[in-house]
Parts: structure tokens; sequence; C-alpha cells
């Protein structure tokens, strides 16, 4: 042995300017939890890297325990992080542990690169050993390398420029991390605090992972997997490890596994997504060669898609970076355009190989299409094609579809193709029957961006618009520029819509307007004009509030109630009747409320004697 290697050596790290250290401490990472990950993930590298070298023959031992172990010793204050893979020579600690940057994984991969083949290394977080400093009042690492099976090698720092390097004791192979926990940081030596950031980084490591004696990871979770080996149930179980608790088992699945231009792999599960509250109860989570990175996926895919639940791993993705860089990044962008086209295919495969399946299933996947769909040009490019309108009867077609089938009956008199449609089927049986005497179709759309879906329908499609089956008497639904006959001349007219303004009364949001119906349509239509109602939704989607919103009373000039109002000689019963007429137009819009009810009540009871 020489000199230098017996003796204990004092070093200065080779940093550009003597203050990093406490910058890196402070800056480099605002989690300081994270430097468990990193440390785990560097002692995961150490073993995935001796298997590398003793399948290229390199390294001719015994692999042996190949295992991270983690453990707290509370009166020594330390967390230790163990394991027994390459180890590191007096000059890899020197030049990996003491050169700010400097990533020996790169350097590694360089050299094994056809051998790596799909080893999982995981070191491209550059600066992740020194975050053991962010807990650290010193960090001691005892490491033996598998190039020097009998020198053992400590190195000590507090995190200063300052570091000792002397032989040590190490029975075996490997590396041990030991961590003097500083006393601000004493939750780290606590054991449930450990374990839980483990569980969440290190859940599906590829290398086991020991703490307490109990393993906490699962080493070749699914999506590691190749889709041929897996069945249904598989996707079924690892989608309940994911989400232990979750009642509902997700719709269908996509298995990501791309290895050019980058590399990409995860299962994306489709939840039943019917109302806002179904969004973000689960979140995908992004993990780099199976360290679990982040569920804060924005930026990394589109916003749409950040409604499904499962895992994607890419170590294409840069970490550790703002997330507008992140939208910026090229590669974040290809692999973001990929997800998106493999969720179309497999929406629009399914919408071919199984239709019925499909629409069975649409009202689930509806609000996520739709939703794509207007916040995602690449998406609605593809969209066009599986995504369904349903009308009243439950019949689904695409548009184009619909478009086709109705386009001799409900094209206005200007061209424009008019859709009809109805939120609530129920509330507007009549107008919905009424439409369909007419021979009209009538859609059943109720999403809660159906205006914002709507509105990019008609942006898309020329001379197309959606309206509301109730925002217009049923004539002027779908204006042919065909009079229906008056049956009272002017006066008449003039008559009777002074007595239906009367019975308005006060009413501000109410307007009175007199059209000639078909003497089957009802005497009084309450409408509401489709621009206001859209505008309104759109600032509030979802509410139901009526108290604001401005709707037209269309009186049918051509119902015999009509004659028979004009003719009626005494001036009270008259007045009573209108009221009552106009009344019961607004009970059935559920716009009868408070006094105007109360009188209404009593009015219907005085005309039962
Ligand atoms: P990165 O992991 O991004 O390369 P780190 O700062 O975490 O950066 O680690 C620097 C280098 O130190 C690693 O690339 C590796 O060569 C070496 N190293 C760190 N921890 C270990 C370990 N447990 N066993 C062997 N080598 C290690």
């Amino acid at each position: 042995m020489s000199a230098t290697e017996t003796q204990k050596k004092q070093g200065k790290i080779q940093v550009q300017t003597d203050n990093i250290f406490p910058i890196i401490k402070k800056f480099l990472y605002s989690d300081n939890e994270i430097f468990l990950r990193e440390l785990v993930s560097n002692a995961v590298d150490a073993i995935q890297k001796i298997k590398v070298l003793s399948s290229a023959g390199e390294f001719k031992g015994e692999i042996g325990d190949a295992k991270v172990s983690v453990s707290i010793d509370k009166e020594a204050k330390t967390l230790t992080i163990s394991d027994h893979g390459v180890g590191m020579t007096s000059e890899e600690i020197e030049k990996y542990l003491n050169q700010v940057a400097f990533s020996g994984a790169r350097e590694f991969l360089e050299k094994y690169k056809g051998v790596e083949d799909k080893q999982t290394i995981i070191g491209h977080f550059g600066l992740g050993f020194y975050s053991a400093f962010m807990v650290s009042e010193q960090v001691e690492v005892i490491s033996k390398s598998w190039q020097e099976p009998d020198k053992a090698h400590r190195w000590i720092c507090d995190g200063s420029p300052e570091y000792s390097l002397e032989p040590a004791e190490r029975s075996e192979r490997g590396t041990d991390i030991v961590l003097h926990i500083s006393e601000e940081n004493k939750e780290f030596l606590e054991n449930e605090r450990i374990k839980h950031i483990l569980e969440k980084y290190g859940r599906f490591l590829p290398v086991p992972v020991f703490f307490e004696d109990a393993q906490i990871n699962t080493t070749d979770p699914a999506w590691t997997k190749a889709p041929a080996d897996l069945s249904q149930e598989d996707y079924a179980n690892f989608y309940k490890e994911l989400y232990p608790g979750s009642y509902e088992e997700p719709l269908f699945h996509i298995h990501l596994n791309v290895d050019y231009p980058f590399n990409l792999t995860g299962i994306l599960y489709f939840p039943r997504i019917t109302d806002s509250f179904d969004l973000q109860k689960k979140k995908i989570s992004l993990y780099s060669n199976q360290v679990f990175i982040t569920d804060a996926v924005e930026g990394v895919v589109p916003e749409f898609l950040t409604m499904l639940h499962g895992v994607l791993d890419s170590p294409d993705i840069p970490l550790n970076v703002s997330r507008s860089y992140l939208q910026a990044d090229s590669n974040v962008r290809k692999i973001s355009g990929h997800i998106t086209k493999k969720v179309a295919d497999k929406l629009e495969s399914w919408f071919k190989d199984d239709r019925e399946g499909f629409e069975s299933k649409w009202e689930d996947i509806k609000l996520f299409v739709q939703y794509g769909t207007v916040t995602e040009t690449k998406f609605a490019d593809r969209s066009a094609s599986f995504s369904l309108i349903k009308n009243t009867e439950d019949v689904f077609k695409p548009l184009e579809d619909w478009k086709e089938e109705l386009k001799d009956m409900q094209t206005d008199k200007d061209g424009q193709l008019v859709m009809l449609y109805s939120a609530q089927p129920e509330v507007d049986h009549a107008f919905i029957e009424r439409a369909k005497e007419r021979g009209y179709t009538v859609f059943h759309m109720h999403s809660p961006i159906e205006a914002h879906y709507i509105g990019y329908l008609e942006s898309k499609h020329e001379k197309l618009r959606f309206v509301r089956v109730d925002s217009d008497s049923p004539e002027k639904l779908i204006d042919k520029g065909i009079e229906v006959p008056a049956k009272l001349n002017e006066e008449e007219q003039k008559q009777i819509a002074e007595l239906f303004e009367q019975a308005k009364g006060e009413t501000t949001q109410l307007t009175v307007k007199l059209e000639n119906l078909s003497e089957n349509d009802p005497p009084v239509v309450i409408t509401e004009p489709e621009f206001m109602r859209r505008m309104q939704e759109m600032q509030q989607p979802g509410s139901r509030n009526e108290a604001f919103r401005m709707h037209t009373a269309v009186i049918n000039g051509n119902h015999p109630l009509m004659k028979r109002l004009l003719l009626q000689a005494e001036e009270g019963r008259q007045k009573e009747v209108a009221q009552q007429a106009l009344d019961l137009a607004l009970l059935s819009k559920g716009l009868l409320k408070g006094e105007a009810m109360t009188r209404f009540m009593q009015r219907s009871v005085d005309l039962l004697h």
C-alpha cells in the first residue's frame, strides 16, 4: 500500500465558488424529502450496474444479495442507505462525489451503451447525491468497489467544500451512505416518515428495497411488462394496486410502449367521467425509470388527458425544471402528441370494432372526448369520427351522419341546418313532442360543457346551428319562411296582446309576443332565446339559476282560446282566463313562484266551483 492510500486525506472540493453548497442546500429542491429518492435511486443504480458488468463478463464475482436497505439509528441520529452494488474506488469517490454536477451515471451509460440494453439506470438527476446535505449536518460514505475487493474508503463531508477521505472497513462490496441528520430535520429519523417517503417514491423501483425488514416495493409493475403478457385481470389488479380502495373499475386502458424517438412506457386508465366531481380525484403519476417523480403532470400531457388515471414512465422528460420550460421542451411536446394520438387510436378502434359497446359507454366518456375536442386541436381532428350525439330516442351517431340524415327536414330558409336539442327531455317534453310532430329530431345534450362543445361544432361546420328545443316557438325554431295564416284580424291581435301584457304585469324578465302557430299548439308557450341562455351557461356552467334569465311568452293567436277570450263579455273574467293561461305556461317551465304561484293556486281552486 502506498502512503496516500493508508493516510487520511484532507481535501477541498473543486467548485467554482466556495458558497455553492449552501446554494444547493437551500435552493436545489424545494421539497427536501426527495433526498431519499435520490439516494435510494443511486443505490438502485449501483446494483443495476453490477448486474450489467456481470452480464458483460467484466465482473466475474458473485452479485450476491442485490438489494437496498434503509435503516434508522435513533441514538446515533443517522439514516443509512446501504447497497450491494458496484461501490466506488477512492478515485471514483473523489471524482463523483467531489465534482458537483458531474454525472457518473452518464459516463457509465456512454461506456456500456450496447450492453446496458433495457436495464434500468436512474442516474440522470445530476445533482442527486448532494441533496443529502439538505437534511444532514454531515454525510459519510463508506464504499468498497468491485474493482478493489480488498479496499474500502470513508468519505466525510459536512456540506462545506472541505472533505476527508480515508481507508475504512467494509466487509462486502457496495456502499453505505450515512446521513447524520441535523436537528431541524429530525423528522427523518421517524420510522413512519421514512416508510411513507419510501413508499411514495420507491414503490415500483426495479430492485428490492428494504426498510425495517420489509420490502417496500414491487420490482416489476405491470407497465414494465409486454402487453401480450398481461391479461385483463392483470390490468384491473394493477389499477387496484395504484389506487387502493377504489370501488369503480376503469372503463378501459391503454398500454404505452415507445422506444423511438423517445422512451415512454405506461398504462393509462379511463375512468367514468360524468361530472366535474369525477375530475382530479385520482391522478396520473409520472415516473422516471420506475422512480416516482410527481403526480402533477400538467404540462407533460395535454390538459384533457389529466382526467385519466395511471402511470407514465419516461426518462426523457426533463425533471426538476419549471412547468413553462417543460411545455417548451421538444421531447415533452412529442410525448404529449404521442399520448394524444394513442388515446384517439384507442377510441376510434373501439368505436369501429364494437360500436354497441362503445355506445353503451358513451355517456361515461363523453365529457372526456368533448373536453379534448374543445381544447386540443390534434385530438379534435380525430374525435370527429367517434364523437357521438344522441337523440331523445337514444340513437347515437356522429355529427356527420346526423347532418346527412337531417338536412332535408331541418334546413331553414337561409340554408342553415338547424339542430334541435334539449338538456332535460323530461322538462322539455311538450316542446319535444311539438318538434317531433313537425318531423324534427331532437338531440339529448346535457354535459357540463355542452355550451362550449356546441359552440365549437358551430365554428367548425359552416351553416350549422344548434338551438334548444324551447328557444323559440315551434313554428320559428326552424324558420322555413312559411307564414301560418292568422285567424284573428289585426285589431283582435292587438287586443289579445294587450290582455296578456296586463297578465304579465311587472315581471321584467318576460316579454310578450303574439305569433300565429298551429291551432294544435298550446295557447301560450314560454321560450328562452338561445343566445342569452348560452351566454349564461358559458359563464356559469351547470347553473340552473333561472332568476336572471330572459324568457318570452309566445301567445298563439290561432289557438281557439283567443277567439273565446275576445267573446268573453265580462272584463274581470277575461283577465282571469288570460292570467290562468299565462301562469299555466310559466308553471310548465317551473317559472311560477312565490306570490304568483299562490294566486294561481287560489284561482285554480275557484275555477273548480
Ligand atoms: P447522478 O446520479 O445523477 O449521476 P449523483 O450526484 O446522484 O448524480 O451521483 C453522482 C455519482 O456518484 C453517480 O453517478 C455514481 O457514479 C456515484 N454514486 C452515487 N451513489 C452511489 C452508490 N450508492 N454506489 C455507487 N456509486 C454511487
